[in-house]
């Protein structure tokens, strides 16, 4: 007789679903029978430039030390990270994706009979995070989709030990200003580590979106995580970070595998980090992609919820399981975001001209069948 092993997990787990990625691009090409290059991706906020030829040249500099274990403490990173944002390296904290720094917040300050409070229509990772610990997912209902700060301060209490806010959020591309962060800070209790989870801040640079760590000298309790899977272009190889005290950084370097970014992440990192054109590249195409977008969707009589990522949340009126199969079936894939709450919509990634261009002339298309 063998044991029910989901009845052994922990009730957090057993209560988790899987996290839903964007379908990979040969998946759709195996069942469909699709040459893989006619098939156009735009569902997972990848970077359409490819990536950063000076972090491609770091990589292939690297390849001869592979059967070496990378640097445990990423010291260069840190250095040019610190060197960059102004901050001492022994604040900066490297995580496999930043996803991994969500993970080392969970594993190092939740657990059962505490909590973490996070927005409806949220990153995917808050919960998962929470839950594989043991805690509670508080999720606060949101306002016209973007995180309501108010609602979620009035939902902290007295187990309440992570915030976690995204800016901008994750699918939704909703936004809040500097004076709606500061007065946010001023009000969480300062036993409570608000991370502010920055993934797209790259592309809103010199918009009205707050640069978090202007906030981390008075906030003691800030963490802000970054990545470089987005403007920068490395989504494959798994490399982000945060920055934070120098006390919280410890406490998470207590938690984390002792070689959780590899020797190529880490060295594309640097590099990425010193190509000033090809971020500069990667705002102008996702600026331009997304005015495209817009016009398309105007032109298409759709509705969109404003964004300040490298992505649009489309408004359908209707369930959109139907619409988004039939651009499965001529090759566009896109992401549904009914896990999020939000079965009405679908979100786009910007891709490059042609590939939004081909996205809006399918979409027209299925529109009018
Ligand atoms: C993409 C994304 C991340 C993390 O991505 P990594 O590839 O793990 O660095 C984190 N937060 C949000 C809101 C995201 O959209």
């Amino acid at each position: 007789m063998s044991c029910d092993f989901l009845s052994l997990a922990q009730p957090g787990v057993q209560k988790l679903s899987p996290y839903v990625p964007g379908k990979p691009v040969d998946e759709l090409a195996r069942e469909l029978d699709l040459d893989p290059a006619s098939i156009v991706k735009l569902a997972s906020n990848e970077n359409p430039l490819g990536p950063s030829p000076k972090a491609l040249e770091a990589i292939r500099a690297e390849l001869a030390e592979l059967t070496r274990y990378p640097d445990g403490n990423g010291f260069e990173l840190k250095s040019r990270l610190a060197e960059r944002y102004s901050v001492q390296a022994d604040q900066v904290t490297l995580g496999n994706g930043s996803n991994d720094i969500l993970e080392l917040v969970a594993r190092a300050y939740l657990a059962p009979g505490l909590n973490a409070v996070f927005s409806a229509h949220a990153f995917a990772v808050y919960p998962i995070a929470t839950q594989a610990v043991g805690a509670q997912g508080k999720v606060v209902p949101a306002q016209d989709y973007g995180h309501d700060l108010e609602a979620m301060l009035a939902a902290i209490d007295g187990n309440t030990r992570v915030v976690f806010i995204a800016n901008p959020n994750n699918p939704t591309g909703t936004w809040f200003g500097p004076q709606a962060l500061s007065d946010f800070l001023a009000r969480v209790p300062q036993n409570v580590l608000v991370v502010l989870d920055e993934a797209y801040i790259e592309y809103a640079e010199g918009s009205e979106l707050p640069d978090g760590l202007d906030y981390l000298a008075q906030h003691a309790n800030l963490l802000v995580s970054r990545t470089f899977s987005k403007a920068y272009g490395l989504a494959a190889l798994r490399v982000g970070y945060a920055i934070s005290s120098a006390q919280i950084a410890d406490v998470l370097n207590r938690v984390r595998q002792p070689f959780n970014v590899n020797s190529l992440a880490l060295a594309a990192a640097c590099a990425a980090l010193e190509d000033i054109d090809y971020l500069a590249r990667s705002r102008q195409v996702n600026d331009a992609g997304m005015a495209q977008l817009e016009a398309g969707c105007r032109a298409l009589g759709l509705r969109w919820i404003p964004s300040k990522g490298n992505f649009l949340c489309i408004d359908f009126a209707r369930d959109t399981t139907a619409i988004n199969q039939a651009l499965l079936r001529a090759g566009v894939i896109v992401r549904p975001v009914a896990g999020y709450g939000m079965p009405d919509y679908l979100r786009v990634s910007i891709g490059l001209p042609e590939e939004n261009a081909r996205f809006l002339a399918v979409l027209a298309q299925v529109l009018s069948a």
